[in-house]
C-alpha cells in the first residue's frame, strides 16, 4: 500500500487537501502499528527521503488532530506526546514504565461504557483514548531498581 494519494478520501472528510506531506504522516503511523512521537515520526519520514521539517510534522499533526484523524496521548512517565491513527483498529496499548516498551492490546473494553454515556448525559461520543502503565512480564521482578 503506497501511493501519493492513499489518504486523499479520508482528508477529504475532514476537508483536508491530500498533500504529499500529509499522506506520507498517515502511511508512516499506519505501518508504525504503535503510536509514535513526533520526533520519531520526522525520523521515519526521513528513512523514507521525505523531505519534511520537524516543524511541518508538528504542524501537520495538530491539523489531523484537530480533525480527528489522529490521537494524541500525552505519556505520565515523560512530557513527550505520542501520536497514533484513529480510524480504524482501534485499540489500547500498555506501557512499560521500566523498559519503556509499549505493548498493543487487541480490542477496546470501553465500548459498552461510551454507550451508557450516550444514553445517560445524551452526548455523542466520538472517541476516547486510554493507556495502562505497569510494568511488563520482564521487569515486573525488577520494580525497585528503578
Ligand atoms: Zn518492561
Ligand atoms: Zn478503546
Amino acid at each position: 500500500m503506497s501511493g501519493k494519494d492513499t489518504y486523499k478520501d479520508l482528508l477529504k472528510t475532514g476537508n483536508l487537501k491530500s498533500t504529499k506531506h500529509r499522506n506520507a504522516l498517515l502511511e508512516t503511523l499506519e505501518q508504525s502499528g504503535l503510536p509514535l512521537t513526533a520526533e520519531e515520526l520526522f525520523l521515519r519520514l526521513k528513512e523514507k527521503n521525505v523531505s519534511i521539517s520537524l516543524s511541518t510534522v508538528y504542524r501537520i499533526l495538530e491539523t489531523l488532530v484537530d480533525k480527528g484523524f489522529v490521537i494524541r496521548s500525552q505519556l505520565a512517565t515523560g512530557n513527550k506526546a505520542l501520536y497514533e491513527l484513529s480510524h480504524k483498529d482501534h485499540h489500547h496499548h500498555l506501557h512499560c514504565v521500566r523498559c519503556r516498551q509499549i505493548f498493543p492490546v487487541d480490542g477496546c473494553p470501553l465500548e459498552d461504557y461510551e454507550q451508557l454515556l450516550a444514553d445517560r448525559f445524551g452526548f455523542t461520543v466520538t472517541g476516547h483514548n486510554l493507556e495502562v502503565f505497569g510494568y511488563c512480564e520482564k521487569c515486573k521482578d525488577h520494580k525497585q531498581d528503578g
